[in-house]
């Protein structure tokens, strides 16, 4: 059986009609840049999220850069970040001229572990950037705490996990500000880039949408060094058609995730998710453990028809891109331990249980005779 990682074929015909009536009029219109379906896409989505403000931009990583600006952080900064993410989050700090400052993961969700920040701080740190990963939101308490003790900003990297909830509150709303992703691949995916920078903020607000559009105020009156980084018209159709299906699709995310675990937990080597029961978990990426031969596994399943990848296989700390903060093996040991041992399954809402069956069938034969 051939399994792919990911496949969108059912999430694109529910959204068919509608974007294709949403082109048609954009293009009748020639209003491809900004317009009133940027500006509705906005609110729905800062709405959805249970904040005020949205701006969209050209990519999460534009997004996490903007906000980092908006922070008024720069250069002689410091930002504190997880050293097991996808790497735009520190390349969004270092654009600032800002210096990224790692710090080692939990073993069991994966995200920042907030005992390890706090010996981190100096006097010129600025802020944390709590990164949601694969899904499912970090410990925001704790980290609030520290931010509230050191008078410190937290950016919520919220690029894997629109629509998780944390003690009952969308992620992205406990934050000084958050970014989104909607590169195709994500919970919610454009058919091209697209991010959003949302907050509660007004001042945080007005810098962004104006450090989107040329830094401009009025049209040719540019009171900062801007960029041109908005939102596609096109892809604002996309994602709000997209949008009013988004519970739907992580709730059928969950459901697939738990028919894996539950055939998991029976293979021995293999350590499937652990979600808190103070969260939910939108399964952007279903990421197990495997003991000893991920590799092996990886290219066994390749053979098998069924992809899998790995999220991510050089935690930062390690990365060429990096290498002026000095730091080597062994410095981060629970990021390097599951860098090592972490592998993404096939993973959309509209998976099959056959093909579930067939995935953790292939695992459970790897691992035994492998
Ligand atoms: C995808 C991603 C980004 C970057 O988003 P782009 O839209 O690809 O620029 C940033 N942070 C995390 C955690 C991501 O997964």
């Amino acid at each position: 059986m051939k399994v792919t990682f990911i496949d969108f074929t059912k999430q694109n015909k529910d959204i068919e009609k509608e974007v294709e009536k949403g082109f048609k009029q954009v293009i009748k219109d020639a209003s491809f840049i900004l317009g009133k379906d940027v500006a509705r896409f906005e609110k729905e989505f800062s709405q959805y999220c249970g904040v005020s403000y949205g701006i969209g931009v050209n990519s999460g990583t534009d997004a996490l850069h903007l906000a980092v600006r908006a922070l008024d952080i720069g250069p002689g900064d410091e930002v504190i970040l997880p050293s097991f993410t996808f790497i735009a989050t520190a390349l969004a700090v270092s654009y600032t001229g800002a210096k990224t400052v790692f710090a080692d993961i939990a073993e069991d969700t994966y995200n920042i572990d907030p005992q390890k920040i706090e010996k981190l701080i100096t006097k010129k740190t600025k802020a944390i950037i709590a990164v949601h990963l694969y899904g499912q939101s970090a410990d925001m308490e704790e980290i609030q705490k520290i931010a509230k003790k050191y008078n410190l900003k937290i950016i919520e990297d919220s690029a894997q996990a629109h629509g998780a909830l944390y003690r009952g509150k969308k992620i992205g709303s406990s934050g000084d500000v958050a970014c989104f992703s909607f590169y195709p691949t994500k919970g919610l995916g454009a058919y091209g880039d697209g991010g959003m920078v949302i907050t509660q903020d007004k001042s945080i607000y007005e810098k962004v949408l104006m450090l989107r559009d040329y830094g401009r105020v009025g049209r040719y009156n540019h009171v900062v060094k801007g960029y041109n980084s908005r939102l596609d018209t096109l892809q604002a159709i996309v994602l709000s058609a997209k949008l009013k299906h988004l519970d739907q699709w992580n709730k059928m995310r969950t459901e697939v995730a738990a028919r894996y675990c539950r055939i998991l937990s029976g293979i021995e080597g293999i350590k499937a998710p652990t979600i808190k029961n103070d969260r939910t978990h939108t399964f952007q990426t279903f990421a197990i453990r495997v003991k000893g031969k991920r590799d092996k596994v990886c290219e066994g399943l390749k053979a098998k028809g069924v992809t899998s990848l790995i999220h991510y296989p050089i935690p930062l700390h390690l990365q060429e891109a990096y290498k002026e903060l000095g730091h080597k093996k062994g410095d981060f040991p629970v990021s390097e331990m599951v860098a090592g041992e972490i592998l993404s399954l096939p993973m959309f809402p509209h998976m099959r249980k056959n093909q579930v069956e067939y995935v953790c069938s292939s695992i459970k034969d790897l691992m035994k005779n492998g």
